[in-house]
């Protein structure tokens, strides 16, 4: 997730923030927290299910624009001899008293903004539309003497609701909605969803009408050409979408957005949106098919641990840049790809790959991992001329759960299905010697492995047909 400002670069800053959530506790009866639209505005009542000395939101992160805690400028604590404080980096709901009582009721201004490696706590269309993350009304109790959340704690079941009509939530309309889910958006108000067989998606009317028309027309083709390639999507319903306009900002131009189980946000911002230019146009297609690409690498199928994530990033990756080909015949990929190929290269010297997380170089699992794409994909033309969806969707058809894999493409997976490809066993032990060895060339290790299905990168010698 994360706001992205310039295009490019603002990929590699789409990393979900990993943040602790309650443990499953069933026995214990959950925190229940009521969350209201009505004639009065917007309120959050908490049933909490046993006594504690205070009630901790383990989602506390910063606003991005106003470097604080972001409940303290947007919530008020309606129930007396309660308080919202910020101890340290964390919101703690306080009682005068010690104990806080059962019922706490907050009234707040849905806070429609960036927060620092979290997703926005509301996302507000034009017309009155507003979406509201679930995760943010999660509590844990707060122990006083260590000044710390406990590590257990019961779930929060939340239920929402608006007094004026029904709520969109998981792509279908709720009189209310009740879940656990603390990882998802429910829509208040009374959009006007476009539904297709493969999405359903609201996009903000006031979206500049080239954008609004472009977002029209490319994301149903996405999902359809990713569902016809790919398989359908794990998970129960419809992929929704949710774009919302925040103005003509002087001076900006901003895309961003979030993807999350079965659902992608998109923000675009800024007056440098309100004219159609090529840029803004590239921008908002690579982000959608990145992200939409994650559905089904990412979300169907996941990686085994972070130091695999070049499969489901540079997989991304390399789909995005073959379904915009195939979308727009006027589109090729065939320069962002000589970037990325001089990115990998500059951040592999004897760098191994397995370990740039540790490194912190998260942007070499894109690019290189987008290379090891390439690799795969002459792999898969070598074999009877199949493409790199095929590659995946291989992936994907054979680790999937609902077809009793584990969900998991491991790099054996990978590696499997390049041996498949290819049979060549000796390129498989290259590319795995690549990934968790490194090398202090590169661009030698890696055209050579190029070359052993057909293919070439700029610097490579040239393959002998
Ligand atoms: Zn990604």
């Amino acid at each position: 997730m994360a706001r992205l400002v310039v295009m490019v670069a603002a990929l590699f800053a789409l990393v979900c923030p990993a943040i602790a959530t309650a443990q499953d506790t069933p026995d214990e009866p959950p925190v229940r927290v009521e969350v209201v639209y009505d004639a009065g505005g917007w309120s959050a009542t908490f049933h909490f299910p046993s006594d504690a000395q205070g009630w901790a939101f383990p989602r506390s992160n910063r606003a991005r624009r106003q470097n604080s805690g972001w409940r303290e400028l947007s919530w008020t604590v309606e129930t007396d001899g309660v308080s919202l404080q910020r101890i340290g980096e964390t919101d703690v709901l306080l009682a005068d008293d010690g104990t806080v009582p059962r019922k706490v009721t907050v009234r707040f201004v849905p806070f429609a903004d960036d927060l620092l490696a979290d997703y926005d706590p509301a996302l507000r269309f034009t017309d009155g539309t507003l979406a509201l993350f679930t995760g943010h009304f999660a509590v844990m109790p707060w122990l006083r003497e260590t000044q710390e959340m406990a590590e257990e704690g019961p779930e929060t079941e939340m239920v929402f609701r608006d007094a004026a009509g029904p709520l969109l939530y998981k792509g279908q309309r709720h009189r209310a909605a009740t879940t656990r889910d603390d990882a998802t958006y429910v829509v208040f108000g009374d959009p006007q969803p476009i539904s297709t067989d493969h999405l359903t998606a609201i996009i903000d009317p006031q979206t500049p009408a080239w954008l609004r028309r472009e977002l029209l027309d490319f994301l149903p083709q996405t999902f359809a050409i990713y569902a016809d390639r790919l398989g359908d999507q794990a998970g129960s319903g419809k992929p929704m979408v949710l774009s919302s306009w925040a103005g003509a900002t002087p001076g900006v131009v901003s895309q961003g957005g979030s993807v999350l189980a079965g659902l992608l946000t998109v923000r675009l911002e800024g007056d440098g949106l309100v004219e159609e230019n090529v840029q803004a146009l590239q921008g908002v297609r690579w982000f959608i098919a990145h992200e939409g690409a994650h559905f089904w690498l990412g979300q169907t199928v996941e990686y085994e641990s972070a130091a695999d994530s070049w499969i489901t990033e540079g997989g991304a990756n390399l789909l995005a840049y073959r379904l915009i080909e195939r979308i727009d015949p006027d589109y090729d990929a065939g320069a962002d790809l000589a970037n990325t190929w001089q990115s990998c290269l500059a951040m592999s010297v004897s760098k191994p790959l397995a370990e740039a997380d540790e490194r912190r170089d998260y942007d070499a699992y894109y690019a290189c991992g987008t290379v090891i794409g390439m690799i795969a994909e002459g792999a898969a033309q070598t074999n009877g001329g199949r493409d790199f969806f095929d590659f995946v969707a291989a992936l994907v058809a054979s680790n999937r759960k609902d077809a009793g894999g584990d969900g998991i493409v491991s790099v054996d997976d990978w590696l499997g299905q390049l041996v498949a490809e290819s049979g060549d066993e000796e390129l498989a032990a290259q590319l795995k010697h690549f990934v968790y060895r490194g090398t202090d060339d590169p661009q030698r290790d890696l055209c050579a492995m190029l070359a052993r299905v057909g293919r070439s990168a700029p610097g490579c010698a040239a393959v002998a047909d």
